[in-house]
C-alpha cells in the first residue's frame, strides 16, 4: 500500500474493493498474513490485566480476520462487520443478538429455507414468535408490527421465486415503531444493493455465495451501522462466533476480483435468461434485470445491477422429463449454494406458509457462471431436446 492512506468514502464501490483492508498487510507485501492464533502474548502484567493492546485472544479477532471484516464493511458501506463461519450462523448470530423471550419477529415468507427452520425451532424454542409476511406487502407491513416486535427481517429477492421487496418502505414503516430492519443481501453481493443507503440497520451475506466466489470455502458476514453495532458485536463475541484463518484469506482474495464476476455473472445471466424466455418450453423467467420480469420496476429503482441467479417455471411437464433434462447437462452441475465461477442448476419446489405459490410447471433455478453463455445455451437446448423426447 501506498504511504497515503485512501479516504474509502470518497471512492468508488469497485475501488473500495480494492484498497479495504489493506492497511492490515505488512512490510510492503499486498495482502495480509495469514495468522493462525488462539493464544496472543501479553509483555507485562499491566496489559494483560487491561486487555491494553490491539490483539488479546484468536477468537477476539486477528489482522487476517480484521483485513476482511473492515473490507467487507467498507463494500457495504456500514460502520463495521463480524465474520461467522456460514451464511447460515451470520443469520443465526444476528437474529441471536436483536431477539429474547417474549419478542416477535417479522420474516419474509420466501425466506432462505434454513432461516425458516431456525424460526421455527430454535427461536420458538426460546419463546421468540415468528410471524411470515407476504414479501411484496411493503408499507402494509405497519399492520403486523406489534408492541413486541423487535426485527423486520427481509431477503430481497427472495429465494427461489425472486420477489423483489420494497426495503425503503418496508425500513421507514420499520423504524417508525422502532424495529430493527435486517437484510439478507447476498444475492446483489453487497455490491448492487446498498443496504445502508435503503433503511437498513444489519446487512448479512452468506460469504460462501459471491464474496468467496469459487466454491471452495463458507463464510457469513454481518455489517452493522453504528447504532445496533455494540449490541451485535457484544453478543457475537458473548456467543464464541469466529471463523478460520486460511478461508477468511479465500474470502478476501475472492473479495477483490467480485466487481469484476459479478458484471460477467450478470452479462452471462442475461443472455440465458433472455434465450430461456423465448423457449416454447418456458412459462415465464423470475429475473429481476429482465424488462416486463416480475419486480422489475422496483429492482431498476434500488438495485445498481443482478448478479447470476434466476429462476424460470417451465410449462407443465412430467417430473422424469425434467430429470432427463437436466441429468444430461454437461457444463450445468446439479447443487446447492451458488455464487462461484460455474453454472448450476436446481430443481425446487417452494415452501410457503404466509402466501400461495402456485406454478403451472416445475421450477427450476439458475446460477449463471463464468462461461461462455454461447455453450450453455447449447447446453441447454439440447436439455430441452431431451425434455421433449420423453413428455
Ligand atoms: C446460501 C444462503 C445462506 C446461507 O449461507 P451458507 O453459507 O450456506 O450457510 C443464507 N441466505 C441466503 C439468501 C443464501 O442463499
Amino acid at each position: 500500500m501506498s504511504k497515503k492512506k485512501p479516504d474509502l468514502n470518497s471512492l468508488k464501490p469497485e475501488t473500495r474493493l480494492i484498497v479495504a483492508g489493506r492497511e492490515y498487510a505488512e512490510h510492503g507485501i499486498v495482502n495480509p498474513a495469514v495468522y493462525h492464533a488462539s493464544t496472543i502474548t501479553f509483555p507485562t502484567v499491566k496489559t494483560l490485566l487491561e486487555r491494553d493492546q490491539p490483539y488479546t485472544y484468536g477468537r477476539k479477532g486477528t489482522p487476517t480476520s480484521r483485513a476482511l471484516e473492515t473490507a467487507i464493511a467498507a463494500l457495504e458501506g456500514g460502520h463495521d462487520c463480524k465474520v461467522s463461519s456460514s451464511g447460515l450462523a451470520a443469520v443465526t448470530t444476528t437474529l441471536l443478538a436483536f431477539l429474547k423471550t417474549g419478542e416477535h419477529v417479522l420474516i419474509p415468507d420466501t425466506v432462505y429455507h434454513p432461516v425458516r427452520q431456525l424460526c421455527d425451532s430454535v427461536l420458538k424454542g426460546l419463546g421468540i414468535e415468528t410471524t411470515y409476511y407476504d414479501p411484496l406487502i411493503g408499507r402494509g407491513v405497519a399492520g403486523l408490527i406489534r408492541a413486541n416486535t423487535k426485527v423486520v427481517y427481509c431477503e430481497s429477492p427472495g429465494s427461489q421465486t425472486m420477489e423483489v421487496q420494497d426495503i425503503p418502505a418496508i425500513a421507514e414503516v420499520a423504524h417508525g415503531k422502532n424495529c430493527i430492519m435486517i437484510l439478507d443481501n447476498t444475492w446483489a453481493g453487497g455490491f448492487y444493493f446498498n443496504a445502508f443507503a435503503h433503511g437498513c440497520d444489519v446487512s448479512v451475506q452468506a460469504a460462501t455465495k459471491y464474496i468467496v466466489g469459487h466454491s471452495d470455502a463458507m463464510l457469513g458476514s454481518t455489517v452493522c451501522n453504528e447504532k445496533t453495532w455494540g449490541q451485535f458485536k457484544q453478543a457475537f463475541e458473548t456467543m464464541g462466533q469466529f471463523a478460520g484463518p486460511d478461508d477468511m484469506y479465500l474470502a478476501l482474495r475472492g473479495l477483490r476480483t467480485m466487481s469484476v464476476r459479478l458484471e460477467r455473472h450478470m452479462q452471462n445471466a442475461t443472455a440465458v435468461a433472455e434465450w430461456l424466455r423465448g423457449r416454447s418450453e418456458v412459462e415465464s423467467v423470475l429475473y429481476p434485470a429482465l424488462s416486463n420480469a416480475p419486480g422489475h420496476a422496483v429492482w431498476k429503482r434500488d438495485f445498481t445491477g443482478a448478479s447470476g441467479l434466476f429462476s424460470a417455471v417451465l410449462k407443465p411437464t412430467s417430473e422424469q422429463s425434467v430429470a432427463a433434462m437436466l441429468e444430461g447437462l454437461s457444463l450445468f452441475g446439479m447443487g446447492f449454494s451458488w455464487g462461484g465461477f460455474e453454472s448450476l442448476v436446481v430443481p425446487f419446489k417452494p415452501v410457503r406458509t404466509a402466501t400461495t405459490w402456485t406454478a403451472p410447471g416445475p421450477c427450476l433455478r439458475f446460477h449463471i457462471g463464468l462461461e461462455c453463455p454461447d455453450d450453455l445455451i447449447d447446453d441447454l437446448k439440447q436439455g430441452f431436446e431431451r425434455l421433449k423426447k420423453t413428455s
